[in-house]
C-alpha cells in the first residue's frame, strides 16, 4: 500500500471524508421525509438513513484509531525539515515534508513511483530507550 502523506495523516482524512460522506447520505434519506415522495421515498429515507449511519460509525471509528495509532507511533525528529513527527510502522512519511523515512534498507522505496525530488532518509533508531520506564 502507498501512501502520500504520513499514514496518521491519510488514516485522518479517510474517516473525516467517510464522515462527511455517511452525514451527506443521512440528509438526502432525509429529504425522501421531508418532501413527502409518498412509500418510495420512506423507504429510500430509511435506507439512506441506515447507510448513513453505519457509514458514519465506521469512519468515526477509523478517525479515532488513527488518533489511538498515532498516541503509539514512534515520535522522531525528521532529518528533513526538522519537524517533529509521528511514523507507524518502519516506513513512513514525514507530516510536514511527506520525506519517506524508514529504518529498513528492505522497505527502502523503488524509483519507479517516486519523483526524484523525493528524497529517502535512512534513520538510525534506537529502539532501547523507547520503553523505559517513567
Ligand atoms: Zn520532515
Amino acid at each position: 500500500m502507498r501512501f502520500r502523506s504520513s499514514k496518521v495523516n491519510e488514516f485522518r482524512l479517510w474517516g473525516l471524508g467517510m464522515t462527511m460522506g455517511g452525514m451527506l447520505l443521512m440528509i438526502i434519506g432525509l429529504a425522501g421525509i421531508v418532501f413527502d415522495w409518498g412509500k418510495a421515498g420512506r423507504i429510500i429515507a430509511v435506507v439512506f438513513m441506515i447507510i448513513g449511519m453505519i457509514s458514519m460509525m465506521v469512519s468515526m471509528g477509523i478517525y479515532f484509531w488513527a488518533g489511538m495509532l498515532s498516541t503509539s507511533a514512534t515520535v522522531i525528529d525528521c532529518p528533513e525539515c526538522g519537524r517533529r513527527t509521528k511514523m507507524l510502522g518502519k516506513t513512513d512519511r514525514c507530516m510536514f515534508c511527506k520525506t519517506i523515512l524508514t529504518v529498513d534498507p528492505q522497505y527502502e522505496p523503488t524509483a519507479e513511483n517516486e519523483t526524484a525530488a523525493t528524497q529517502t532518509v535512512q534513520l538510525e533508531l534506537d529502539r532501547a530507550h523507547e520503553h523505559k520506564p517513567h
